[in-house]
């Protein structure tokens, strides 16, 4: 199987499995009991927090476990926003992943005010914009550090600046970043960052929400005294304990993975471009782009009948196009990069990570090819390109 889409989730690391066993069978008992097996269970938890925050240069009492990155990014909004004393508007993005635009319309729905600030033909914010769109009565802002279909990488620092210099909490959606990029959120000057540690060789269905302390937030849920009473729920102890250990793991071989990464990257780019004629690179390039991404659109087919083929070889990649009621609804990130819906059907994502090889380069460019010329021999939009 050759497998690049690491952004959707990456393979568990072998070193987290064997961290997480003991927690999945003999070290079973509940943190918050008061006997001594049950304290060992509560010192793994307390480790795992030091670790984390550790990680991306925060202070433990910073650290709210959660169940992943969806769960982080509704926590931080409805959170921020039922604390706030400024107003009920936010601002956010028109590229933002779902877990924070669908819970952004919700809440539209029901009488909050948002902004979706635009993107230039790269995916990224305008800080001038971001500034003109602050009013008294933003209580937050949301925008994400990397995008997760094109890997563009927006100047977060910058635009913390501009929400500190206007007392808005900034939060960051930093999924795709954490793991794969040295992070700091005190030199970053974010309020709130969300992360998941399926994105960098941990387990599914666990996750942190960073929340700087002095950041009015609401609890996400009600119940026990988990999580200083703001996360309510017996915790997911092998899941912390396994995104602790992937991501000290994947901070530690950040120095020597990004850059290997980052050149399969742009050799994948370079053979895609050069082998196979009308295609083109979407997002930004060099240091402004997530090292493992790739995504290109294909023109004259449909992204999701190439992604079929691939499949049918063994490779798996995705598209950010979604099938609502039968009809493929172009990616909303391309679509407010301007890309228009040829170009939006037609994209692939690639993602690489660290099982990745320049083997599976070559091998991916040898699937490809003839997959491409096949669908476009059968494509009507080729023939009349053909003809014209
Ligand atoms: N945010 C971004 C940018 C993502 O890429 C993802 C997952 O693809 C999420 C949030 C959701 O994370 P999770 O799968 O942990 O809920």
């Amino acid at each position: 199987m050759l497998y690049l889409d690491n952004a959707a989730t990456t393979p568990l690391r072998g070193q987290v499995l064997e961290v997480m066993l003991p927690f999945l069978s003999e070290d079973f008992h509940n943190p918050s009991s008061v006997y001594t097996p049950a304290r060992k269970v509560r010192a793994a938890i307390d480790d795992a927090r030091i670790v984390i925050a550790d990680a991306i240069n925060a202070r433990p009492e910073e650290i709210f476990f959660t169940a992943g990155g969806t769960e982080s990014d509704n926590w931080a909004i409805k959170g921020v926003l039922e604390a706030s004393k400024r107003g009920r508007h936010i601002i956010t993005t028109q590229t933002e992943h779902h877990g924070i635009l669908f819970v952004c319309k919700h809440l539209e729905k029901i009488g909050d005010s948002v902004t979706y600030l635009p993107v230039d033909h790269e995916g990224f914010v305008s800080p001038q914009d971001f500034e003109n769109a602050i009013r008294p009565d933003t209580c937050l802002a949301s925008i994400m550090f990397a995008n997760n279909e094109v890997g563009t990488l927006q100047p977060i620092e910058q635009l913390a600046a501009i929400a500190n210099k206007h007392g808005v909490p900034l939060h960051t959606d930093a999924v795709q970043a954490v793991g794969h990029i040295p992070i700091d959120v005190d030199a970053m000057g974010v309020q709130l960052m969300s992360l998941s540690a399926h994105k960098f060789g941990g387990p599914k269905g666990v996750g942190v929400l960073f929340v700087k302390r002095g950041t009015a937030i609401t609890p996400m849920f009600q119940g026990g005294a988990q999580e200083r009473s703001r996360r309510a729920g017996t915790e997911n102890v092998a899941g912390i304990v396994g995104m602790a250990k992937a991501l000290q793991l994947s901070v530690e071989e950040i120095p020597t993975e990004r850059p290997r990464v980052t050149a399969m990257r742009d050799r994948l780019i370079h053979e895609i471009l050069t082998n196979i004629p009308h295609t083109q690179l979407n997002g930004a390039s060099g240091d402004r782009r997530l090292a493992g991404n790739v995504n290109i659109s294909f023109r004259f087919i449909e992204g999701e009948s190439l992604l079929l083929h691939l499949d049918m070889k063994g490779c798996c990649a995705s598209t950010g196009s979604a099938c609502s009621s039968g009809a493929l609804e172009p990616s909303h990130v391309l679509m407010a990069m301007g890309l228009g819906h040829e170009l939006s059907n037609g994209a692939i994502r690639f993602s690489l990570g660290v099982n990745n090889t320049d083997a599976d380069i070559f091998q991916l460019i040898e699937i490809l090819r003839p997959a491409v010329e096949k669908l476009r021999s059968l494509s009507p939009l080729y023939d009349d390109y053909l003809k014209s």
